[in-house]
């Protein structure tokens, strides 16, 4: 298993599951046991979770596992079907799993300024939890998932939030411009100030000796961000969230066919026999879309591990099955946004239930007439219905 978080530990299990019984090394670069990320943009930073609450394994959970922490892949070696570690080490195996997830995109020149910040571990979230206890103005580029948590979470934290975002809405992508209009108001009605429609040219610095601009060679503390259209929007803390790339760069050169990840067939199979890829760096087919797609959601990551390590024990002999659509969920300002399956695939979505004011919104999308994707605010309960229906239906 290459990667130690919820994609390899799901598959870890999966391979005790279905009987299973040899030697197992689960290879992770961090030196934490598997956590959950989710929290990370919510309650852990909010501060009403601490780190023992995000543990993935429970107390009594004994996969007979060797842990190698604080290991990096370097390589795989088709020829001896091996890992190779940065520290020079070689682990052989009969099986891979390829479970090293996704790393948080940064903006060009903007590492070296001080106040800047990612979130995909959780020792970014230790350091940007710490940054935002002195309150202050922050900015977040990006009104993605991460970005719009990171948003509701600082503001119920008292800071004064800004989000910059490129596209017409937040979330525009996922669940299109339309809905995402709606989210748009809720971070309105809150008091967090959202430009959308405008990128990001470059961040400024504030140095004792004076101001220079990243991306040419900025040092000092980050004191502004400034826009494509020539505003300058005042910052004492800027998280990045500007979306995630697959952590597959270890694989270059191994006979792993890579685009945009690590591609796959609908049960995890990749292109060399005995290896199989799952979670955020695994590019699967998806028979109901009739094309890959690589999905950065916790569901699939949980969920996936099964068919794959099924995949893996039959030497690849099983029939895949038709995954369920693809689900995440997100929190902010207290309303709760669960979507399944895929916006882009419509050409038309309604409002079914509840209303775009009260943030009590079921939408379904449809594409010719036929249910491709739902949208659920505080609608848990006919969510639910509807995700079932979409899966059961094959949309
Ligand atoms: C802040 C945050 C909030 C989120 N909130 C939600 C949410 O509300 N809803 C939702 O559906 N999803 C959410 N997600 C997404 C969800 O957490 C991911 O989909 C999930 O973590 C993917 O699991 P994974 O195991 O595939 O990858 P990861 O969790 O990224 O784990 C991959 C692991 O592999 C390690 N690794 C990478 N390269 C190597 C290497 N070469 N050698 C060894 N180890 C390596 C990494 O360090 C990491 O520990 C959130 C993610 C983040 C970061």
């Amino acid at each position: 298993m290459v990667g130690a978080s919820l994609a390899g530990l799901s598959a870890a299990r999966s391979l005790r599951r279905q009987g299973f019984d040899g030697r197992l090394v689960v290879i992770g670069d961090e030196l934490h046991r598997p956590y959950d990320r989710p929290p990370l943009s919510k309650e852990f930073l909010a501060g009403t979770l601490g780190e023992a609450d995000l543990a993935l394994e429970t107390d009594d959970e004994d996969l007979r596992a060797q842990w190698l922490l604080g290991a990096r892949a370097t390589g795989l070696d088709r020829a001896e079907r091996a890992v190779r570690l940065a520290d020079g080490r070689e682990v052989r195996a009969d099986g891979i799993v390829i479970a090293t997830g996704a790393v948080a995109r940064t903006l060009p020149g903007s590492g070296s300024l001080a106040g800047v910040h990612t979130l995909r571990t959780l020792d970014d979230a230790r350091a940007l939890r710490e940054e935002l206890a002195s309150g202050g103005r922050l900015v977040v580029i990006g009104g993605g998932f991460i970005g719009a948590e990171v948003a509701s979470t600082a503001h119920a934290l008292g800071l004064d939030v800004t989000i910059v975002e490129a596209a017409p809405t937040p979330l525009a992508g996922p669940i299109g411009a339309a809905m995402g209009g709606i989210v748009s108001t809720l971070h309105g009605d809150h008091g967090v100030r959202l430009l959308c429609g405008v990128g990001v040219k470059g961040l400024r610095g504030d140095e004792r000796s004076g101001t220079r601009v990243s991306p040419d060679g900025a040092r000092g503390r980050v004191d502004a961000v400034l826009l494509e259209d020539g505003r300058s929007i005042s910052a004492d803390i800027v998280v990045v969230g500007v979306g995630a790339r697959p952590c597959v760069e270890w694989l270059e050169g191994s006979g792993v066919e890579l685009d945009n990840g690590v591609k796959c067939g609908a049960d995890g199979r990749t292109s060399l026999a005995g290896v199989v890829a799952v979670g955020d760096c695994a590019n699967w087919y998806d028979p109901r879309a009739g094309a890959h797609r690589r999905v950065e959601h916790w569901t699939g990551a949980r969920e996936r591990p099964d068919a794959a390590v099924a995949t893996l024990l039959a030497g690849g002999a099983v029939e895949p099955g038709v995954p369920r659509p693809p689900y995440f969920w997100s929190d902010q300002y207290g309303v709760k946004i669960q979507f399944a399956g895929y916006a882009a695939a419509a050409d038309s979505v309604a409002i079914e239930a509840g209303t775009a004011d009260d943030r009590d919104v079921l939408a379904v999308y449809r594409r010719a007439g036929v249910p491709v994707a739902v949208l659920g605010m505080n609608q848990p309960r006919l969510f639910t219905r509807w995700r079932k229906q979409l899966a059961a239906a094959g949309s």
